[in-house]
């Protein structure tokens, strides 16, 4: 009988669904199909210089917290927007061809949403302990609730919040607390589970949850990191062991 909590919240994207890993294989593929545009006879490496380049301008362009926060509501016009700056430093700027690029890209990855093996059956055996249960998703309203109902999910949780719903995303308290209010339980008797260590681990643990980090692709924490996830899973059914 495993040890469960009173309540589960669950991140969605990259902890229920595959949706956003290993961007350098998925933009590679991509670029493939724009090789006509964007090869070079002369230069070999251009789709790598290509993908490269975008890869760079997507970090800079997600790592100032302000603008990731308007951003991750329009996800499409953000690739649009990182691959025109992508173009324009490798000197050959094209707006509708960054943004036909920037649109394909976000169509594959929609195609290529793919529930993690062991979700559904981890999910429903918690239901069966009697475990409560929410669904906390960062993004836009339309496009979260669409892989809610793709993936039949709703049914299954007693609370699904989406950040384009309620006003406010992750990693902003009142998120949690709403959550927590809606199952109508304490945070000392709940879990948080999710691929983002500060969403997902380090707040929830300073309102008094469990932090519990998913590692999906073994990546692991950096040897210096001063967090301290309750437990790290590399499968979701690990936590009915
Ligand atoms: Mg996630």
């Amino acid at each position: 009988m495993p040890s469960l909590p009173t309540a589960i919240l669950f991140d969605l994207d990259d902890t229920i669904i595959q949706a956003y890993a290993k961007p350098e294989e998925a933009w590679s593929r991509l670029l493939a199909q724009f090789a006509d545009h964007l090869g070079d006879p002369a230069d070999p490496g251009a789709l790598d210089t290509t993908r490269r380049t975008i890869l760079e301008e997507a970090r800079d362009f997600w790592g100032d917290p302000a603008r990731a926060a308007r951003w991750r509501l329009d996800i499409g016009g953000a690739r649009r927007l990182v691959v025109r700056r992508a173009l324009a430093r490798l000197n050959r700027p094209d707006e509708a061809l960054a943004d036909r690029i920037g649109d394909a890209f976000t169509e594959m990855r929609r195609q290529e949403y793919r529930l993690f093996p062991d979700a559904l059956a981890t999910i429903d055996r918690l239901r069966g302990h009697g475990v409560r249960l929410a669904l906390v998703t960062n993004g836009q309203a339309e496009t979260q609730r669409a892989k809610v109902v793709r993936f039949d999910l709703e049914r299954r949780f007693e609370h699904v919040q989406i950040e384009g719903e309620f006003g406010k995303g992750k990693p902003e308290p009142e998120v949690y607390h709403h959550v927590l209010d809606r199952l109508g339980v304490r945070a000392d008797e709940s879990w948080m589970i999710g691929d983002n260590i500060e969403w997902e681990v380090i707040v929830p643990q300073r309102l008094g949850m469990c932090g519990i980090w998913y590692d999906p692709h073994g990546i692991g924490l950096p040897p210096d990191s001063p967090v301290r996830p309750d437990r790290i899973l590399a499968r979701l059914s690990e936590i009915l062991e």
